[in-house]
């Protein structure tokens, strides 16, 4: 590995003024380059969007939004959130855009404040089950601020059982059914729970965080049409900067607008409003649909492989980017597999599995993604490779010696596909 790393010329400068971020910093790239990274909500932005992130738009206030700002001196600022408000429109075919959430999180808030009262009831999937720490959980602001009922995946099937939710909704009658998860492998029927919603008046929203970049491709349904309001984040399968933004019907833009500012946020980030703009515009190419295609395959590729190996992929497969290990028949924590995985190279999360009967602190389970392996570049072929070395970390868990094997094989994948080849030197 290239032990030298040339960013930009801007960052020339950067470390002649703080040396230690820049030594960070560079790190942080061979760190990236180096690993097999699989934490399922995580990916490696085009050096367009981290052009867009890193430049003056970063200076500017701009309360309001394009046209109606409280600060002058917004001409360019506001052609930029156009362009980003446009674009995700076109994207998702929605009526209204709302760009500004500073995060997917900050989303939600804006989404929850424009629809509901304080103590008003929410309906969303349990986080032991694939949910959101912002879909009422006691300790997020939306477990404190509203009367929280969750919903979990089936028994037997570990997906959902949209009779079992029709039944709950009926009975609980939530303002607002919460859709969207950030540990749950299969696709979303809209439809349908737009029907179960319909029956008690409550609203529907989709927190597409996570298959955002599947949706924007074509290959998961697109909420837009079946919901009240969607959130999303623009920074995992999408590929963008960290950010969120929020889609609404028309008959919803004034109230989300407003809450989102001023409402729950201050001054939007015009360089993260423009990097998300840049963002929407790749997410229109092709070669997008054709890389979405490619995670979801590899996806599936892996989850095949793991289970041929005696592993137990929670539902039996998958329809997106990621899926859950459950580790129990390996007689094995989910934190002491990602600690091993980690030693050889391979990044992936432990994770709760439905109905897990260990804290979320050890877990039974590990998410294993690939949107950022497939921004690599890596195949069906890697992915089988990958089965093999994760099957040999976990089957020789205290084995230093496979441990040190297993590194040098993924040093070997990762120099093949690299991360940034114009920062290695
Ligand atoms: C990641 C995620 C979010 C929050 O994103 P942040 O930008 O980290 O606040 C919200 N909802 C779901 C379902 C997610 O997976």
């Amino acid at each position: 590995m290239a032990k030298k790393v040339s960013i930009s010329d801007d960052f020339e400068l950067l470390i002649r003024t703080d040396p230690e971020v820049a030594d960070a910093i560079k790190r942080e790239v061979l760190r990236q380059d180096g690993q097999l990274e699989m934490i399922a909500s995580e990916n490696f932005a085009s050096r367009a969007v981290l052009a867009a992130l890193g430049n003056v738009m970063q200076n500017k206030y701009a309360e309001g939004y394009p046209g109606k700002r409280y600060y002058g001196g917004c001409s360019e600022v506001d052609k930029v959130e156009e362009l980003a408000r446009e674009r995700a429109k076109i994207l998702f075919s929605a009526d209204h855009a709302n760009v500004q959430p500073h995060s997917g999180t900050q989303a939600n808030m804006s989404a929850y404040f424009a629809f509901l009262s304080h103590g008003d009831k929410i309906m969303g999937m349990s986080l032991s089950h694939g949910g959101h720490l912002s879909h009422g959980h006691p300790v997020n602001f939306s477990g404190m601020f509203y009367n929280v009922v969750h919903y979990t995946v089936d028994p037997e099937t570990k997906m959902l059982n949209y009779d079992t939710i029709e039944k709950q909704v009926l009975e609980e009658k939530p303002k607002l059914f919460i859709a969207g998860a950030s540990a749950y492998a299969r696709v979303w029927d809209f439809p349908r729970l737009r029907e179960i919603c319909d029956k008690t008046g409550c609203y529907l929203m989709m927190d597409m965080a996570h298959v955002a970049g599947l949706i924007a491709a074509g290959i998961h349904p697109n909420p837009t049409p079946h919901v009240d309001v969607v959130t999303s984040t623009t920074h995992k399968t999408l590929r963008g900067p960290r950010g969120g933004f929020i889609l609404c019907r028309e008959e919803y833009q004034e109230q989300v607008d407003k809450f989102n500012f001023p409402g729950t946020q201050g001054g939007p980030f015009m360089h993260a409003i423009a990097a998300k703009a840049v963002c929407f515009k790749e997410a229109m190419n092709e070669d997008f649909k054709v890389y979405q295609r490619q995670i979801v395959a590899n996806a599936k590729t892996l989850a095949r492989c793991l289970m041929e190996k005696g592993f137990d992929v929670v539902s039996g497969g998958t329809d997106t980017h990621l899926f859950l290990v459950d580790l129990t028949n390996k007689e094995m924590s989910g934190k002491k597999a990602e600690k091993a995985l980690e030693r050889a190279g391979i990044t992936v999360n432990k994770n709760t599995v439905p109905f897990d009967q260990r804290s979320p602190f050890v877990t039974s389970g590990i998410r294993v993604g690939t949107p950022a392996l497939t921004t690599r570049g890596m195949k069906e072929p890697e992915m089988e490779k990958i089965a093999e070395l994760m099957c040999r970390v976990l089957e020789n868990i205290g084995d230093d010696k496979v441990i040190e094997k297993v590194s040098k094989e993924t040093k070997a994948l990762c120099e093949a596909f690299p991360l940034y080849p114009e920062y290695r030197q």
